[in-house]
């Protein structure tokens, strides 16, 4: 039916404006929100160890600090030793060196375990640095990317809505409103073809008599199912 002939390229501009919407409000930002999220996490991996690092090294410095302290005792203890005149101070003074050296010895300890931390904690961190580097390189290409996507996405639109309106006013009125009657209140899709006998959008055999007056093309007929106005598509040439 000729009068349908601008309809049938509506319905498909219609369909095809809302996919390119759908893409643009919903996957787009997706994408752009999933490498935004890669690289934060990388962020705080990366804040986790410079963190632990700190942490370390304030460690360190406080040992240092203690260790400095104890040689103090030490030396002052030691000092001391030649000042007591009974066995029994000079004793306790000895265990109190002998115990402080230990406690310096453990110290020394903790200094060698949290400089090889340390040590460890700077090559984290590096790959964590560099981890951080290529997503944001990755991020930066694939928001070039996606922004490209989104003007040519935008452009087609534009083409779509111009032709859209040709259409639309090349269109029989009373058929066109028809068309956005439905359209408003079934999904979006006002217009079925018709395959093999059945209506291709709820899948209902199409009655014979339908059928008829259907391959007529007088009239307007709407599948009596899902109320779509039918048609019969014109046999696709076959591509070479
Ligand atoms: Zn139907």
């Amino acid at each position: 039916m000729e009068e349908l002939k601008p309809l049938i390229r509506i319905q498909e501009i219609d369909l095809e404006l809302k996919k390119i919407e759908l893409k643009l409000k919903r996957e787009i930002p997706e994408r752009i929100r999933e490498v935004r999220e890669g690289r934060e996490k990388a962020e705080v991996l990366l804040k986790q160890v410079e963190d632990k690092f700190q942490a370390n090294l304030k460690r360190r410095m406080e040992i240092d600090l203690e260790i400095k302290s104890i040689e103090e005792k030490i030396k002052k203890h030691s000092q001391d030793l030649l000042k007591v005149d009974t066995n029994e101070a000079y004793r306790a003074l000895q265990r109190e060196i002998e115990e402080e050296k230990e406690k310096k010895s453990r110290l020394e300890d903790e200094v060698l375990e949290l400089l090889i931390q340390e040590e460890e904690l700077q090559k984290e961190k590096k790959k964590a640095e560099e981890e951080v580097e290529r997503i944001k390189n990755e991020f930066a290409e694939k928001e070039k990317e996606l922004l490209k996507e989104e003007e040519s996405l935008k452009a087609r639109m534009e083409d779509l809505r111009k032709e859209r309106e040709k259409l639309a006013s090349q269109a029989k009125p009373s058929l066109y409103k028809l068309y956005i009657q439905i359209a408003s209140t079934h999904g979006g899709i006002a217009l079925s073809p018709v395959h093999d006998g059945f209506c291709s959008v709820c899948q209902m055999k199409i009655r014979p008599q339908l059928m008829e007056e259907l391959r007529k093309g007088e009239k307007i007929i709407r599948c009596e199912n899902c109320s779509r106005i039918l048609y019969i598509p014109e046999p696709k040439l076959p591509e070479n």
